[in-house]
Parts: structure tokens; sequence; C-alpha cells
């Protein structure tokens, strides 16, 4: 207990897993709240100071299991290890922290989503600004970023997700980080930027950090040291695959907001998984590590245009030969992370068996890919993945063709392979023909023909004699077993061999070991090399999987212009289109350009609003990560931001209702937009009263359109606004149409140019199956209410929402001569909408 105590003082805040033969074992509150996370049994183990000690423990073999669990509900774990067995009974065996597993930190594939990046992350906020820093360790990947403002930091938390995200004990700004997963408060010392900058050039064996130019991000680095402690803490190993540390700046790529992303349903949908999202309709990578690379392009489009034509060149090469490519990719599986276990030293033998089955692919991709390139981007990438021949060779003397999980039993490395383990190996596989000499022998010396030499599991070597001889044995002969019809001794002599090969079975597998280590040394000089070429292999993977899609899905290779402007012709929704069984799928086209910034989009519910508006956001967004796109042809100018305002959900769990998401999403657009950002207003307005919504619907669309000049398509059922392009130039209306068939409705898809005519709510509602009686009070309604003088409609907007009362007075007094001049001009000759532009300026002069 001493000794536990001892270790348990420096991990006070997590969870002990504490070796005691073949047993982890948990002690007092550690005990007690794993025994309530994941349902082991408590119970007591020895008494301290009179107390029982409470008590829980797993057996060692199945520890993966509970770790799963453990760290899926957010906690770390130390794993103390017995390091030397004692030499006496009365020694106490000595004990250390092995490693730490954290939620950030895993590297085991058991312990992994193969699909999703698991990242460690640290942040640092000042006076200045914030600093950012993500890890994943089962890659290396090892990123900095400084975001500009507190919007930006939160949007990079959210693109990011971090499993871990470690956070300064003097962070002022909780709120920021409330959404994430398992915060660690650190001490401020830890950011402590020169400490920063030695650890950091003690990791990458450098002067200073030049060379990877993050001089410019000292708030960055703080967070990266902070960051690069943490994980060499937990791991008590180098962390060799941490080859470098790499600016992220978000003006490179095009950004998208947590709202934007969710909104467009990239990655999961509105309800939280992967179904009908445009990652399930393009994700159709070989590899692992390909499927994660992909994600990581869609959550971070790309501004360089270099990089954009170079992958549509390659999608454009590769499109013959994907067939070919794909299954290589395949049998080359996740080779990202069991190179980080290689770096890690906790590779599995069935890691480098992987891994040769990797290297065999190799020069297959080679040849077939080199017959299809000449000079360009993909000739590089087949560069980076390189050869490794020797190392493949290395793997296949050294390892057995399909060795077991653990190199704990053996049987891992191939015989052949050294010398002195195929010795052990034979004497204790007891290969060799003493035991049959000693047979004839004794068979000859006894004249006992039942006489024979046998091994067992329990019993090891014996002689056996049939029970009608065995009153013959000789007097040397000690009986071990008896049986039905024989009886088995033991002599001297056999256990003296039987000593032997208990020995060598025991050297034959110190030596396995040893030379199981012994590999890492000889690969581990590749690791940067074979990095690289994981890297590209994960790229071949992505571009050949978008090749294969653009193929099959029909897409087109889309221009991508330095003019600003959105030109698509035949767009369709890459999602929609997929999932829609019986009837075809309506292409659209779409033009925004400088003369024609916002598109005001009418028509009924149901009418493929919002499908045409998001698979323009889907169609820029593909075109932005380099894939083609789901449309006839594209012209795709600058676009720095994806902004959408779309449905309406209550935020519940943060206490917001629908229209106070809504207003908080649009704030962030009004504040944010530019002319070249893609905005898609779905219906904003909705969650209050016509009139106010209408006003505030009006006054972003003309914000949009005539002051921030964004690329805006803005849906809405309010036919008035359709009336903003009489004002503002750049400003058209389109609207998707429906014919109505008697009580039926068809919708026609098409967008076409105009206002839409008429709502047809009603005949939706109908289609919903709203009971006809309820339907036909809706027309009657719907009647009165048309017939209603506009007078009177401004008397309802006076009343109700332009005297406030406490100022009742006041107000009453200033408006007077502004309404007497409305009621002059004869209300009822107003269009409604010019009787709103009254009640604005109104509103304003308050
Ligand atoms: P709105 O936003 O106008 O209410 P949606 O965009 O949600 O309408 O479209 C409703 C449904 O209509 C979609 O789920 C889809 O099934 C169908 N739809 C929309 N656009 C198209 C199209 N271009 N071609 C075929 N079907 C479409």
């Amino acid at each position: 207990m001493k000794q536990y105590l001892k270790l348990k003082a420096c991990h006070p805040d997590i969870l002990l897993f504490y070796r005691i033969g073949d047993f982890y074992e948990l002690f007092y509150n550690d005990a007690k709240r794993v025994s309530q996370l994941i349902d082991i049994t408590l119970t007591n183990r020895g008494i301290s100071a009179g107390q029982p000690i409470p008590m829980a423990g797993i057996p060692y073999h199945a520890i993966d299991n509970y770790l799963i669990k453990l760290v899926a509900l957010g906690e770390s774990v130390a794993i103390c290890e017995q390091i030397k067995d004692s030499t006496t009974k009365m020694e106490i065996v000595e004990r250390q922290i092995s490693r730490i597993v954290t939620p950030g930190t895993l590297s085991d594939e058991m312990l992994l989503n193969e699909y999703q990046d698991n990242l460690l992350a640290a942040l640092w906020q000042s006076s200045d600004g914030f600093g950012y820093a993500t890890l994943d360790i089962a890659s290396g990947r090892f990123l900095v970023s400084e975001p500009i403002n507190r919007n930006a930091m939160s949007e990079e938390l959210q693109r990011t997700n971090p499993a871990e995200l470690l956070y300064p004990e003097t962070l002022q700004d909780l709120t920021i980080i409330k959404n994430c997963r398992n915060l660690r408060r650190r001490p401020i010392w830890e950011f402590e930027l020169q400490t920063a900058h030695k650890q950091l050039n003690i990791q990458f064996g450098t002067y200073n950090l030049t060379g990877f130019g993050v001089e410019h991000v000292p708030l960055a680095l703080r967070a990266a040291g902070c960051l690069l402690q943490y994980a060499k803490d937990t791991q008590r190993t180098s962390l060799p695959h941490i080859q470098a540390i790499t600016v992220e700046h978000q003006n490179n790529s095009v950004l998208l907001d947590a709202d934007t992303r969710r909104n467009l349903e990239l990655t999961k949908n509105i309800n939280g998984d992967n179904k009908n999202t445009l990652l399930r309709i393009l994700d159709f990578t070989s590899t692992p590590m390909g499927s994660r690379m992909l994600q990581r392009w869609i959550n971070m489009p790309t501004k360089e245009v270099s990089t954009l034509i170079q992958r549509q060149e390659s999608i454009r090469l590769l499109q013959e030969i994907t067939l070919k490519i794909q299954p290589l990719l395949h049998q080359v599986g996740d080779l990202e992370r069991i190179l980080a276990r290689l770096a890690l030293r906790s590779a599995r033998p069935r890691d480098l068996m992987r891994m040769r089955h990797a290297f065999a692919q190799l020069p297959i991709i080679q040849t077939i890919l080199s017959k299809q390139v000449s000079s360009c981007y993909l000739f590089t990438l087949l560069k980076k993945i390189g050869n490794f021949k020797e190392l493949y060779n290395l793997l296949v003397r050294a390892i057995v063709q399909s060795p077991p999980l653990l190199i704990r039993d053996g049987g891992v490395i191939a015989s052949g392979y050294n010398i002195e383990l195929d010795e052990y190996r034979a004497l204790a596989d007891g290969e060799t023909d003493y035991l049959e000499q000693l047979e004839l022998r004794e068979r000859k010396t006894t004249k006992l023909d039942t006489l024979k030499v046998g091994f067992n599991a329990i019993h090891g070597y014996f002689i056996q004699l049939s029970r009608g001889q065995s009153h013959l044995a000789p007097m040397h002969y000690v009986r071990r077993q008896t049986l039905k019809h024989a009886e088995r001794y033991i002599i001297p002599e056999l256990k003296e061999y039987e000593e032997t090969v208990l020995t060598a079975k025991y050297k034959a597998l110190s030596k396995e070991k040893l030379l199981y280590d012994e590999l890492f040394d000889l690969l581990l000089p590749y690791l940067a090399k074979l990095q690289h070429s994981a890297a590209a292999l994960a790229e071949l993977d992505v571009l050949c999987n978008l090749a294969e899609r653009a193929e099959t899905l029909n897409y087109v290779c889309p221009t991508i212009s330095t003019q600003e402007g959105i030109y698509i012709i035949g767009g369709r929704h890459p999602v929609v289109e997929q999932v829609l069984d019986e009837k075809p799928f309506i292409a659209n086209s779409l033009s925004l350009f400088d003369k024609q910034r916002m598109l005001i989009i009418t028509g009924p519910n149901m009418g493929g609003k919002s499908t045409y508006m998001r698979q323009n956001a889907l169609i820029v967004l593909l075109a932005y990560i380099g894939s083609f796109v789901p449309a006839d042809q594209a012209t795709i100018g600058p676009v720095d931001r994806i902004f959408t305002r779309i449905g309406a959900t209550d935020d519940l769990a943060s206490g917001r209702s629908t229209f106070m998401v809504e207003m908080t999403e649009t704030a962030n657009i009004l504040n944010n937009a530019t002319r070249q950002s893609l905005v898609l207003m779905d219906e904003v307005g909705r969650g209050t009263s016509t009139y106010d919504g209408l006003s505030l619907a009006w006054a972003f669309a003309e914000e949009l359109a005539k002051y921030i000049k964004a690329m805006t398509l803005f849906s809405t059922h309010y036919i008035e606004l359709t009336t903003l392009s009489e004002e503002v130039e750049e400003v058209i209306n389109v609207h998707l149409d429906a014919v109505e068939h008697g009580a039926e409705i068809a919708f026609m898809y098409t967008i076409q140019t105009g206002a839409a005519s008429k709502s047809y709510g009603l005949s939706v509602a109908t289609l919903a199956g709203i009971p006809c009686d309820v339907i036909t009070r809706a027309y009657k309604k719907l009647h009165e209410l048309e017939m209603l003088p506009i007078s009177k409609k401004i008397d309802n907007i006076r009343d109700t929402e332009l005297i406030l009362p406490c100022q009742e007075e006041k107000l009453e007094l200033s408006l007077n001569p502004v309404l007497k001049t409305l009621e002059d001009i004869n209300p009822d000759n107003l269009s409604p909408l010019q009787a709103l532009k009254w009640i604005y300026l109104l509103k304003n002069m308050l």
C-alpha cells in the first residue's frame, strides 16, 4: 500500500490501474468511482488503519475493453506495471507508471474510431487574442493557429472537435469552451513562451523554430508548448513521429461556421448521424486514413487555386484507372496509424504484418500509376509514396505469415531470421531425436514392448507402461500418473531434459521479444519517409475516390476563376438526387455576378427552395475541395466564407428560442459577411409576428444586397420582399412554381425568373393530411383577411407595435405628425410594402 500510495500521489485526479499479478487493481475512491462508472464489482482487499480497503479489479488481458469504456466516459487512466519480478518471495515487486491513457492521446487501434481524427488540443487566451494548437497523436499531425477573435476561436473549436482540451487556469472566458469535451485545466506556467520554444526545439532537434515559420504566432506557440508537454507526460516515451509544427491560416480556406456545417449536413445530418450527408455520398475511400483526410478537406475547403487545379488534374487522370488502384489501396489499409504505433513502440505483431502487406502493394501501384502520369502532381505523389523494398524484405524475413495478436506468447518472429532463436526453439519443441533414442534404449534395457515416451502439458515428459507390464517397471522409475490402462513414470534423466526444454522455451521467448524490439530500431530510422508515404497514399486514395465518384455520379470539373461570381448550369443537389427513388431530380442553374448579387426566392412550401439553395452551396464547397461537382457546367469565383441561416430549431439546451437562434445566426452573418461570401438565408423572420418578421427580413436583405454586397440566396414567403428588386439593382426575383389541380398540387422544381404569384400554403396543408373541414375553414378565413382594408392593417400595427408603454406620451407626441401624414396620404392607397416602409421609418425615428 505504501508503494501504491506513493504512485497515486503523483496522479491524484486520474484513475490508477495498479498491476498485481494477473490483475489491475484500483483502490479507495478510484475503486468506488470505477465501479459506478462501468459496473464492476466493488470489494475489499486488506485493511488499513483498521478499515477495509475498497478495491475493484480487472483481469490484465481484458484491460482494453475497460479502457474503451472509461475513455469514452472522458476518464484518463494511469497504468502502473510490474517492471521487474521479485527474486525472493518477501521482496516487493518494482512498479512504474508505464503510460497514461487519456481521451485525446489514444493510439491503440482498439480505442480509436478508425474513421475519425482524435485530437488533443490546447487553447491560450491573452489580451492580444487566442492561440490554438491541435495534435493528432495517431498520425503526428501537429497544427497551430491564432484565431483572430472570439468567434473565430469558437469556430475552430467546433471544426476540430477535440477529444480533450487543455486550457490555462487563468482563462477568463469559460463560455467559449463550455461545449467542449474533456476539459483539462492546466497551470499557467505550462504555457510559458520560453518553455514552449525549448520543448519544441527539443522535440524537433532544432536550434530555433525559424524553419517552421512559427515566429509570428507566439500565442499559438504557448498552446503548443503546453500540449506537447502533456502528450509526452502521458505517453512516457519519445514521440518521434511528431516531426513538424505547421501554422494554419484561416484566410487560406473557405470558412464554414458550425451552423453552416450543420445546416449543409456535410458529415452529420440534423439528427446527428451520418445518413444522407454529403460525406456519405462522397466517401467511398479505400482506406480509413483516406476517409479521415476527405473529412478534413470537407471541413476545411482550401482557397489555394494551385492546389485545387492539381487535384482536378489528378482526378481527371485517375478516372481511367481507379478500378485498378482502389483494390490495392484497400490492401494498404491504415498505414498512418500503424506508423504512429511504430513510433510509440506500441505496434503489435499484426501491425507489422499489415505494414508488410502495405509495402507489397507499392510496386504494383507504382507500375500502374507511372504509366498514367508524366509530369503532373500525381508524379510528386508517386515519388513520396516510394517503394520500401528493403523494409518489405526485412519484414518478410522477420515476421511469420500470420502472427498472433500479441508478442507476449511468442510465435511472431519467423524461423530462419535468427540462428540463436531457431536453436532455442528447436530445443524447446523437442525437435531432436533424443526422445526417440531414449525410448529405444529403455525398451531394450527393460525388454518391455509397451514402453513409450510421451508428453503432456500438466505432467511434462513421462515414460508410459501398459497396465499389464507396469509391475515390471524398474526400481528407479518414479510413478507420476496412473491411468486406467497405463502407468506413467519419470526418471531423473527425463526430468533434466524437461528442464532444458523449459529453459529453452523461456530463452526463445526472451530472444523473440528482444528481436521484436530490435525490429523497431531497424524500422524507426525510416519513420519520416514512411509518414510521407502514408500521407501521399491517403491523398491518392481521396483523389481516386473523387475520380470514381465523379464518374459514377456524373459530375463535371468546375472552373475555378479569379473573377468574382458563381455560374452554375444544370446544378443538382448531390444528396437529394441520390435519395429520390421514383421521380428524377430537376437540375437548376444559378448566376451570381457583379450586377446580380442576390436572388429573392419565393414559391410554395415543399417547392424546392431549400434544396436549390443548399445545392448551390454544396457545389461551391465541392469545387473548393478540388472535387468535380454535380452540374453540367460550373465556374466559381473567389469565395471567402459560406454562411447559412436555414431551418428553425429551438436550442433548448441553452435556453434559446427558435427566434433567438435565428437572430443570433443572422447577427453573425451581418457582422462577418463580405462581398465574396456566399450567404444562404432561408425564410428568416418566421419566428415572430408577421410585421416584425417582414420588417426584419426586409432590413436583412437590404443590408446584404446594398451594403455588404454578399452573394446571397434569400428565400422567403413574404411576397412583399420581392419589391426590393425595384430599389436595389443587384437584387432579382426568382421563384419555384407549382400547379394546382383541384385539391391537388404538383411541384415543378424549376427555377424561373420573377416572383411567385401565390403561396399555395393551403394546398400544401391538404397534401400533409390536414382534415378537409379544417382546410375549408382556413379558405374562408383567408378570404376574409384578403378583404381587410389596408388602413385596418395599419391601425393594428400602430396599436400593437409602435407605442411602447413606458414612453407612451412622448411617443404619441413625436409620432402624431407622421401618423397624420400617413393618414393624409390615405393608407388604403398604399401597397402593404409601402405601408411597411412607413412603419420601418417610424421605428428608425424612435
Ligand atoms: P422548400 O424549401 O421550398 O419547402 P424543399 O427544398 O425542402 O422545399 O424541397 C422539398 C422536397 O422536394 C425535397 O425533399 C425533395 O424531395 C423535393 N425536391 C426539391 N427540389 C427538387 C428538385 N430539383 N428535383 C426533384 N425533387 C426536388
